[in-house]
Formats: structure tokens, sequence, C-alpha cells
């Protein structure tokens, strides 16, 4: 068994142990009665649920779901979309300019 990442918010960890388990990768997750411990332990990341994979073999593939995902999510709200009326710059998840209230054109990754 090998660790992937931890996380206080258990959320996170369900929801990239939902994402690796329809890959077909066996997860377990460690500490996962957390939020019982409430305050205290958001300053211990020892006690935080972390998720792991059953086989050492699937860390590497599962890493690499964990990455790809993350790197969408960010490109949602990272990169900067320029307004085609105003050139003003907006975050790429807006969809209206916050200058002058057009429409933003999409721009999806890989065009
Ligand atoms: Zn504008």
């Amino acid at each position: 068994m090998k660790e992937l990442f931890r996380e206080f918010d258990f959320t996170k960890v369900g929801f990239y142990q939902s994402l690796l388990e329809s890959q077909g990768i066996e997860t377990f997750i460690k500490n996962r009665d957390v939020s019982s411990l409430a305050g205290e332990a958001s300053i211990m990341p020892e006690l935080w649920p972390a998720l792991c994979v059953v086989k050492d073999e699937d860390f590497d593939r599962a890493m690499q779901v964990i990455r790809e995902s993350n790197s969408q999510n960010a490109v949602l709200s990272q990169v900067e979309v320029s307004c085609p009326s105003c050139k003003e710059s907006n975050p790429g998840n807006f969809e209206m300019c916050w200058s002058c209230g057009g429409t933003l054109v999409e721009t999806g990754p890989g065009e």
C-alpha cells in the first residue's frame, strides 16, 4: 500500500477515490473518521484522511490520473481570457466580462 496524498477536506479525498476506482484502481483511505476530530485535526496532517493505492504497482497510474484531473481544474480557474470587446482580461471560468458585461469567447484547451 502506498499513500498518494492527504487532505483535511474529506470531500476531495472521496472524490479522488471514486475517480481512481472508476479507472479500475483499488484504493484505501486511512484516517477516514477524521471529521469526528474536527478543529484540532486541521493542524495535524498526520491525522488527515490519506488516499492510498492498495497495490504499489498502481501508484504511478493513480498519480497520473490525479495530475490530469488537477490540471484540468487548474486550467479552468487560472487561464485568463481577454474580452473580445474591451480587451480586459478575465478569469477563465467567467462567462461574462467583469468590465463591460460582454460574453466571453470560450477557448477550450487544444484549440
Ligand atoms: Zn469587456
